[in-house]
């Protein structure tokens, strides 16, 4: 079978070194902006379902954060609550 797919394998590098994950840490921003849409849509799924913590490898202070933001922008309808 001829099949033209392309396996990405994009498995996680494991550095020996400690790493920062978290995207606000590295990107020194306090705290999630609800208005900030095209961001938040970066940590939820195609089901509009906000992404773990093993997905968005967030700490736990952002992933709170970031969840408070996604359910705040889902009330001012930025975000949908679920997929269409
Ligand atoms: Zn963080």
């Amino acid at each position: 079978m001829s099949t033209t797919t392309t396996t990405t394998n994009r498995r996680r590098e494991t550095t020996k070194s400690v790493q920062q994950h978290c995207f606000f840490c590295t990107h020194h921003i306090e705290e999630p902006d609800y208005k900030d849409v095209p961001l938040l849509g970066k940590f939820i799924s195609s089901y509009k379902k906000i992404a773990p913590r093993r997905r968005s490898g967030l700490c736990a202070m952002h992933q709170r954060k970031l969840q408070q933001a996604i359910k705040r922008a889902r009330e001012m309808a930025l975000l949908p609550y679920v997929a269409e």
